[in-house]
């Protein structure tokens, strides 16, 4: 990941790197209690199990965005290949 910061393209404000949960977090505990739940009973467990770690997995996963302090723009940037990224990072560049 690029540590340098990004400059909006609506309003040229600095961007500030921004971590924040990828899933609702009510959702995947509901799914790890739900999950919890019914893996307390002997046929439950079949669907309990996979439930509960799906829970677990919503609740940790953790995406990185870009946001702009002035006009609330998110953008989010993703990992690519690295012969992708230099091509993408030339057509960046301002005229
Ligand atoms: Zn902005």
């Amino acid at each position: 990941m690029v540590d340098k910061l990004l400059t909006c393209n609506l309003c040229k404000g600095q961007m500030h790197l921004y971590r924040g949960p990828r899933y609702n977090r009510k959702v995947g505990g509901f799914l790890i209690a739900s999950g919890a739940f019914t893996t307390l009973f002997w046929v439950g467990s079949i669907l309990g199990v996979p439930l509960f770690l799906l829970g677990l997995y919503m609740t940790g996963a953790k995406r990185q965005l870009w946001v702009c302090r002035d006009c609330n723009t998110a953008i989010e940037r993703i990992e690519l290949k690295p012969k992708q990224k230099v091509i993408m990072e030339k057509n960046e560049q301002p005229q």
